[in-house]
């Protein structure tokens, strides 16, 4: 394997030379810098004391924990051969400490803090490893539904899940069957199937927790290039597990736009889509000491700060209007997003742009009065 060195925050770590991204061997998008640089920022506010990189390919993510965050135990692991000589080179480089074999598939670096190179199939060794890690990072390709209950059952009931997802296509609608089979859910179509799908994964991983008596809480969950990423507090107990299935719900749209969403373990009417969570996608306080800390850090990615600065001011209601959908859809122009905004703030509604879509914004206003504010003056 031919490989280069890339610098991402505090971290020098070898990559394979490849044309494209999926060819390499071991696989480093440096795109994903953006989803690690607020992985990083997560676990320095969060402070967990054991972490987990369960799909962990060069390293980087797990050694960027054990370089730039409070952590002080780290575990890095990945089924495949070349990666985990990889993580061993890597975390050699960064950590500057000897360690040694503990069995045939296990490296342990003890220095300043511990870190633990494995090489295992994840589910095995969050089997393993039950109710021991306080933070645990899932970053699959695809889908993380088939580590999500041996996940649930290696973090501890308090402790925080980060899960990533890059089957958007999947989770969006357009592979449907694909979606009901993965994650037991109807997607939607059009200018609201991010936000859905984003919604659908966490609703996934409610329905999952609730039959250990966990209860979801949403830190930060967003979309960007592709990919769904949520950070979730567990809560221990039945009231807590149950609290938060009574935040899922269906969503419905029709054809000029207007949406409206229900909670309930059943829809009223069809046709509906979901379940999906319809609780909040931010804790306000974690997303400001979040973006405290990106203002002080030196960041791997440039547009890591704007989108903290979008997702703590965006209004966290469920869903979002498109202007530009609305627009084709109910035959009027599209003006300014600004001036909807400003219209929409001027008769006493909330409004804000949404990261979910450069031409969306969120609102308490209902649909009437976001076309009217659509209308030139
Ligand atoms: N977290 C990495 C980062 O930030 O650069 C990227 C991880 S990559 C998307 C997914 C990794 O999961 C691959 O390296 C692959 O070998 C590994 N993988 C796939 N199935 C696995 C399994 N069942 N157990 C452990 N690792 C697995």
């Amino acid at each position: 394997m031919e490989l280069m060195e890339v610098r991402e925050g505090s971290a020098r770590i070898l990559v394979p030379k490849a044309e494209r991204i999926y060819d390499a061997p071991v696989f480093y998008n440096p795109v994903m810098a953006l989803n690690r640089d607020i992985s990083v920022l997560a676990v320095s506010v969060l402070k967990p004391g054991r972490v987990l990189d369960a799909l962990s390919a060069t390293g980087i993510r797990g050694i960027r924990y054990a370089l730039e965050t409070p952590a002080g135990e780290v575990w890095l692991n990945d089924i495949s051969e070349d990666a985990f000589r990889l993580i061993l080179e890597n975390a050699r480089r960064n950590l500057g400490v000897e360690g040694e074999m503990l069995g045939e598939r296990r490296f342990v670096f003890r220095g300043e803090k511990t870190v633990v190179a494995n090489h295992d199939d994840a589910n095995r060794l969050m089997a393993e490893k039950f109710r021991y890690f306080d933070f645990l990072d899932l970053d699959p390709f695809g889908s993380p539904v088939e580590f999500l209950d041996t996940a649930l059952r290696s973090v501890k009931r308090r402790g925080v899940l980060a899960v990533t997802a890059t089957d958007t296509g999947v989770l969006c609608g357009a592979y449907r069957q694909a979606c009901r089979r993965k994650y037991l859910a109807e997607p939607i179509r059009g200018e609201l199937c991010h936000e859905a799908g984003l919604r659908i994964l966490i609703g996934t991983v409610v329905r999952y927790a609730a039959k250990y008596d966990l209860g979801v809480e949403v830190l930060l969950a967003y979309y960007r290039d592709h990919y769904f990423r949520a950070f979730l507090r567990l809560r221990s107990g039945a009231k807590k597990a149950d609290r938060s299935v009574s935040m899922l719900g269906y969503l419905r749209q029709e054809a000029s736009g207007r949406f409206e969403y229900e909670t309930g373990f059943l829809p009223e009417r069809l046709p509906s889509h979901g379940p999906l969570w319809l609780g909040p996608l931010k804790e306000q306080r974690f997303v400001e000491e979040t973006l405290k800390l990106a203002e002080k850090k030196a960041l791997a990615h440039k547009k890591t700060l704007p989108f903290l600065e979008v997702l703590a001011k965006e209004l966290d209601l469920p869903f979002h209007y498109d202007t530009h959908a609305l627009a084709r859809r109910n035959g009027l122009q599209v003006g300014k997003l600004a001036d909807v905004i400003e219209a929409l703030r001027e008769i006493g509604y909330r409004a804000t742009r949404t990261h979910f879509s450069p031409t969306a914004i969120k609102t308490d206003a209902p649909f009437d009065a976001v076309l009217e504010a659509m209308k030139p003056l």
